[in-house]
């Protein structure tokens, strides 16, 4: 369905206004260098400090899908919460269209007309006391005031539609507990679009949803980026779905990028050894799902996720990767530019032993690597 032209309309003629469309710059947003630091308390009332993020950069440019991947615990959500500004990075600065972010109220009204977070778990994000029209009467109201009430109303069937909630007017008279998960993240998006945002950040938008309407909402936040042009950060720990979904993968391990790239290239030659594991563990009807069990035998034998309040020293990956070195326990491996878009921080790169990690297995290199500790 082709964006309804009351909206468009209204979409291009507010950018339309903003003096620096005309030579609008390469990337919508960025995250340049940030990190998050967060202080927590112990029991006896010792300050720790939890790393969280340390020194991320992501871009998105306009109708560009960019995964960001990770296992729990690897700093993702957080990385989102600052680019939608529910936390302020510790360092480094998020960019809007080129221009850094100023604290204004008014520079903060406008950064949440531009940028949308789609939360996880889509009850959650909406009022149950209300209808689905209350919800998304709400958006309409704070972000376009200029709109009559017939307006609105008008700009809510649409915006339904859009989301393939129809007829509209049956939805819009719904309590969210009334709606399945699918149909409430569709109430969820559709609200976001009210707004007319340049930016989604979708922090793991289907893994709450049944498996047999995942594909359907990957479908449709296709669908927005083809037809509006919205730049779209999709964050999950399932690398499956965002080999279907997205133009590139960034990867993410214990706080830090170790691995980015475009999708084709991240997937089918892997160079991080995280990489390798997460895509070797994904579910893979070519290659059966055996190596899911050989991950999580290897995860159980190799550790946990490290601490983010005491990371590991050198690579944080170290105490996990059946590659390490001397030189992974004592130094922060190097960020190597592997051409088209490509890199990945490892030291496998630096010291001419890339080849290894097309060579083998995760699995093959972490039971070899068992064996011969098992033997010295
Ligand atoms: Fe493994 Fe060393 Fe590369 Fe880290 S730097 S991923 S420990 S080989």
């Amino acid at each position: 369905m082709s964006k309804p032209v009351a909206e468009a309309a209204s979409a291009a003629d507010r950018r339309a206004r903003q003096p620096e469309a005309a030579q609008a710059p390469e990337y919508v947003l960025e995250a340049r260098d940030v990190s998050k630091h967060f202080t927590v308390r112990g029991a006896l009332g010792r300050t720790s400090v939890v790393r969280a993020v340390e020194d991320a950069t992501v871009r998105l440019r306009p109708g560009q899908i960019l995964a960001l991947v990770g296992e729990s615990g690897s700093g993702k959500t957080t990385l989102a919460r600052m680019l939608a500004r529910f936390h302020e990075p510790t360092r480094g600065e998020i960019v809007l269209r080129g221009e850094p972010l100023s604290g204004s109220r008014r520079a903060r009204r406008t950064y949440h007309s531009e940028v949308q977070l789609i939360f996880q778990d889509p009850f959650g994000s909406l009022n149950p006391l209300h209808r689905v029209r209350y919800n998304l009467d709400r958006a309409l109201r704070l972000h376009h005031p200029q709109l009559s009430a017939a307006e609105r109303e008008e700009r809510m069937t649409q915006l339904l539609e859009r989301v393939s909630l129809t007829p509209a007017a049956e939805f819009a008279a719904k309590f969210p507990h009334e709606l399945s998960g699918g149909q409430r993240q569709r109430v969820v998006i559709a609200r976001a679009l009210a707004v007319e945002p340049r930016v989604l950040l979708g922090d793991e938008p289907i893994s709450m949803l049944d498996v047999s309407i995942r594909l359907e909402m990957l479908n449709l936040l296709q669908r927005l980026r083809t037809e509006d042009g919205l730049a779209l950060l999709y964050i999950t720990h399932d690398i499956a779905s965002a080999r279907y979904l997205c133009d590139e993968i960034a990867v993410m391990y214990a706080g830090q990028m170790v691995e980015s790239g475009p999708k084709e290239d991240v997937i089918a030659s892997p160079q991080h050894p995280y990489t390798k594991l997460l895509i070797e563990s994904s579910p893979d009807p070519e290659r059966g799902v055996g190596d899911r069990e050989v991950f999580f035998a290897g995860a159980d034998e190799l550790g946990e996720p490290p601490s983010l309040i005491d990371p590991p020293a050198g690579c944080r990956f170290h105490p996990r990767c059946p590659f390490a070195m001397q030189e992974c326990l004592e130094q922060a491996p190097p960020r190597t530019e592997l051409g088209g878009g490509h890199w990945a921080t490892c030291w496998l790169h630096a010291k001419g032993r890339a080849g290894e990690l097309a060579d083998t297995t995760h699995a093959a290199a972490t039971a070899a690597r068992r064996d011969a500790l098992q033997g010295a």
